[in-house]
């Protein structure tokens, strides 16, 4: 299939992302050390195969004790036992509890055998060699039991899982020194456009600054890409095929351009995408902004070209780019997850196509997010977007949202 044009009619968004997600695989598996993966994406189920944690311990700084020595005691009636030694956090572990007995135990310290329960030292009175306790303890209180946390056969992550903080502190708690993990994610940008100028540039007449390359940058950092900066191109042919040709042999396993994909005259990210991708595709999206998306496959790399106006091709890397990033990335979760957003007045849109609202929210009363009053939708905008957070999608079939609906959101540049 060299290229596909589906039709004159316009192809709801769900259709253009299912169409590019078909055309893409995760990029292949590299080891890596443990604390090189914030932000990769695990490959591979993480399996746990000793206890977490891996013998009882003591959950708070106290005394360890058999409960039915104190099973007793009370302010009226004081139980005193004697302090068989001290064991801290690192300690190997010591003999069994004698009847009778206590031992001092700080927070993370093997419970010695027969001890049930630690007592925390804010409840109890104490020298160096007794302590008196003046109420009764439960068997298993403050303490940890080994694999309370995680059990052998236990998989606490799944592959296709992003790594953050969380997940990198399970791995290291299962001892994984080497993680299977995507290998990074490389996208270029370049920007077709003859009326652009670098950003450090005055604008001459009819010219105007590169801002797409800019949030493009972005953008791809947030989605866990390394981009590759090409820069502005001229519109013609050969430096479109020419920008192809440079960011494959950067090693860019995607590419991401604005501009040039419409019908105009100087469209030649489109007519390059018709002639040259295998298997190419021109969309007319059923959305606002964004009608106008190229997607195709260039020595199996997937182009993104996405429509020059500003706020269209932000919003269109959100819908299609992040979630390609995401299957190109290996994980799990592509699509963006929704949640409701209050709508606390009525709003007017164009029908016909999905309005891709962008808007501000912010935490409603008594829970949940309330939209804030959106500026100027124009699709070659910025000032509306500047601190909008989310995009909430509004039905082509309607031309308003009333006051007090709640529509599906979800977030931006994340
Ligand atoms: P095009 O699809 O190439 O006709 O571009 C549509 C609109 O987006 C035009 O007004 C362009 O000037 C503008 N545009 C294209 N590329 C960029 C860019 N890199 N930065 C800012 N605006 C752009
Ligand atoms: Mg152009």
């Amino acid at each position: 299939m060299p290229f596909r044009e589906l039709g004159h009619d316009l192809i709801p968004l769900e259709e253009v992302q299912s169409t590019i997600l078909r055309c893409l695989r995760p990029l292949e598996v590299e080891t890596r050390q443990l604390g090189e993966c914030h932000g990769a994406v695990l490959r591979e189920d993480a399996v746990v195969r000793e206890p977490i944690p891996p013998f009882d311990n003591s959950a708070m700084d106290g005394y360890a004790v058999r409960a039915a020595d104190i099973a007793g005691a009370s302010e009226l009636t004081p139980v005193t036992l004697r302090v068989q030694g001290g064991l801290a956090a690192g300690d190997p572990g010591s003999g069994p509890l004698a009847p009778g007995a206590a031992v001092r135990i700080m927070t993370g310290a093997p419970l010695p055998a027969m001890a049930e329960a630690v007592v925390p030292h804010e409840l109890t009175r104490f020298d160096r060699e007794s302590v008196t306790f003046t109420r009764p303890v439960k068997p298993g209180q403050n303490v940890r039991r080994a694999g309370g946390d995680m059990r052998p056969g236990d998989s606490p992550l799944k592959a296709g899982t992003v790594l953050r903080g969380p997940q990198l502190a399970i791995l290291a708690a299962l001892g994984c020194a080497r993680v299977k993990v995507t290998r990074r994610l490389r996208v270029a940008i370049f920007s077709p456009g003859n009326e652009l100028v670098e950003v450090g540039s005055p604008c001459g007449p009819g010219q105007i600054r590169n801002s797409n390359a800019y949030s493009l940058l972005g953008l791809l950092e947030s989605a866990g890409a390394e981009p590759i900066h090409l820069g502005i191109i001229r519109d013609t042919r050969d430096d479109v095929l020419a920008a192809i040709r440079r960011a494959l042999e950067a090693g860019a396993s995607a590419l991401v351009s604005t501009g040039g994909v419409s019908a105009g005259d100087f469209d030649f990210v489109q007519a390059v995408v018709r002639e040259s991708a295998q298997p190419g595709y021109v969309f007319k999206v059923a959305m606002r902004p964004g009608k106008p998306q190229v997607f195709g496959l260039f020595d199996g790399r997937p182009l993104f070209g996405l429509p020059g106006n500003p706020a269209a091709s932000i919003l269109s890397f959100e819908v299609f780019v992040r979630p390609a990033l995401r299957r190109l990335r290996g994980e799990a979760k592509v699509l963006p997850e929704t949640f409701g957003a209050r709508f606390p007045f009525q709003y007017r849109y164009k029908p016909g196509r999905a309005f891709l609202l962008r808007a501000r929210l912010e935490p409603d009363e008594p829970g949940g997010w309330r939209v804030v009053k959106p500026g100027e939708q124009d699709s070659s905008f910025l000032s509306s977007l500047a601190d909008a957070n989310a995009i909430i999608v509004l039905p082509a079939d309607r031309d308003s949202v009333e006051e007090g609906e709640w529509r599906p959101a979800f977030w931006m540049g994340r």
